[in-house]
């Protein structure tokens, strides 16, 4: 019997696993991916279609089904209830339609890539008073909002408190760099729809940067991008008139009026958008491959050091720190580089590369201009780049268009080409 791999979760870090476990293995193996929607939710690119007033599930969505089936890779749409990592089973509760019974599945190895809860439902008042754009739902909320609704007050954007727990205090990276850790899941985002905003603000005639106020819990907004970067990100922000408050510690409550912060500022605010705590699902929490916190521990191989059986990529594992798509796809190649290995289809020599984590992002600013950042100085490496303007724009969409045309499968010349517009032919 082949080996059964179950891959847990299939958005950008369980697909990109699955596919390069195909590559990599061969038909040597059987695959399954299980999720509990049968589409892949392209999320980077939500606040683009937002501010441009188009609606991002026509856009942004990709059939899972058909996209595995390719690769001859099983597919289940379920919600997954436990893993029971000794007995080597995932328990999961079929969910095309309501009332389906409990079922079970049997694996050699499993992949966990089930990204985090998006924790909005613990910040008070966010429901009645916040927005964001972090799905289809609440991306078409404040699309609606900003064209129907908004009256042309102050903004307040910015991030509840990251809680990024114990799993990775024994990792190095980048030759003996001791793993950073962070106060906000994601900081991009943030940056991004404040630039976004005041473009938006300016295109309807309601004013500009003066207008929105970005918050971090940390001391430094976005400081994973390094401080070369951020700092010049911020005296370029702050020339062009936003306001920035930091030190916030987390988010106390939205209300009508604002948001509080439980640094003790309050931010006076028509419009909130709103990116919160990343929170492991709680199927995780408590299991001997979580940490305090329920992410799953991997070494820098994506490994379990107790279950050698079980990996984890993407948002879900504890070594995912910032919470970004791009290092999810970087470790997704890494576990299937494993596997094989396991297997006796790849040496340990081209193997064992151990993840060396970048943070890769391009923020939309709106009037078709992004900014791109290419660093690594905060685990310990040698870059930081930032650039503007129209070319990582370009860069942006056509990632995207490049992602859904290959199905996933983004050419390894991809992020080269990439790195070599954006940084040596075109952007300022
Ligand atoms: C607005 C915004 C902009 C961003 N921009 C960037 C960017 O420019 N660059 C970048 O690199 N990153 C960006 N990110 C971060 C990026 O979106 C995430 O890091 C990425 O989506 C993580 O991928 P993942 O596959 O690990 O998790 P997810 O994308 O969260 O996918 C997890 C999958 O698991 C499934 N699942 C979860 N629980 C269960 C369960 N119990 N049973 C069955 N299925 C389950 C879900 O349905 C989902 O398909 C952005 C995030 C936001 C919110």
């Amino acid at each position: 019997m082949k080996p059964h791999i179950v891959v847990l979760g299939g958005n950008f870090a369980g697909l990109g696993s699955a596919q390069k476990i195909r590559q990599y293995c061969g038909d040597t193996v059987r695959i399954t991916v299980l999720d509990r929607k049968d589409y892949l939710l392209f999320v980077p690119n939500i606040p683009a279609e937002v501010y441009e007033d188009r609606d991002p599930s026509k856009t942004l969505s990709m059939d899972l089904r058909s996209t595995l089936a390719e690769d001859d890779i099983d597919f289940i749409q379920g919600e997954v209830k436990a893993l029971d990592v000794d007995a080597k089973r995932v328990d999961f509760v079929p969910n095309e339609r309501p009332g389906a019974a409990s079922e079970s599945l049997h694996y050699d190895y499993v992949v966990v890539a089930v990204g985090n809860r998006l924790a909005f439902d613990k910040i008070e008042g966010f429901a009645e008073h916040g927005h964001t754009c972090t799905d289809f739902y609440y991306g078409n909320k404040l699309r609606r909002y900003l064209h129907n609704d908004y009256k042309g007050g102050p903004v307040a954007i910015g991030s509840a408190r990251f809680h990024q727990g114990d799993g990775t205090k024994d990792i190095k990276l980048y030759g003996g760099h001791a793993f950073p850790s962070a106060e906000a899941a994601c900081e991009g985002p943030p940056v991004e729809t404040m630039l976004a905003t005041a473009t938006w603000l300016k295109e309807h005639g309601m004013g500009g940067p003066e207008k929105v106020t970005v918050f971090t819990p940390a001391g430094l907004i976005a400081e994973d991008a390094g401080e070369q970067v951020v700092g010049n990100l911020l005296k370029i922000a702050s020339g062009m008139g936003f306001n920035y408050v930091n030190n916030g510690k987390d988010i106390t409550r939205i209300t009508k009026d604002g948001v509080e912060l439980a640094g003790g500022q309050n931010i006076e605010a028509e419009l909130k958008i709103i990116f919160p705590d990343w929170v492991p699902h709680d199927f995780l929490k408590g299991l001997p491959i979580s940490d305090s916190e329920g992410f799953v521990v991997t070494d820098t191989t994506m490994r379990n050091p107790k279950y050698p059986n079980v990996f984890a990529a993407g948002d879900a594992a504890a070594i995912t720190v910032p919470k970004l798509g791009g290092i999810g796809h970087a470790e997704g190649e890494i576990v299937a580089k494993q596997i094989a290995k396991d297997l006796g289809r790849m040496s340990a020599a081209e193997a064992d590369k151990e993840l060396e984590p970048v943070v890769y992002c391009i923020g939309d600013m709106g009037a078709n201009q992004a900014f791109y950042i290419r660093s690594n100085s905060w685990f310990g490496g040698p870059d930081q780049v930032l650039k503007m303007g129209h070319v990582p724009f370009l860069l942006k969409m056509q990632y995207k268009n490049l992602f859904f045309k290959t199905r996933g499968k983004m050419p390894d010349w991809g992020l080269d080409a990439s790195k070599l517009l954006a940084e040596k032919m075109f952007a300022a």
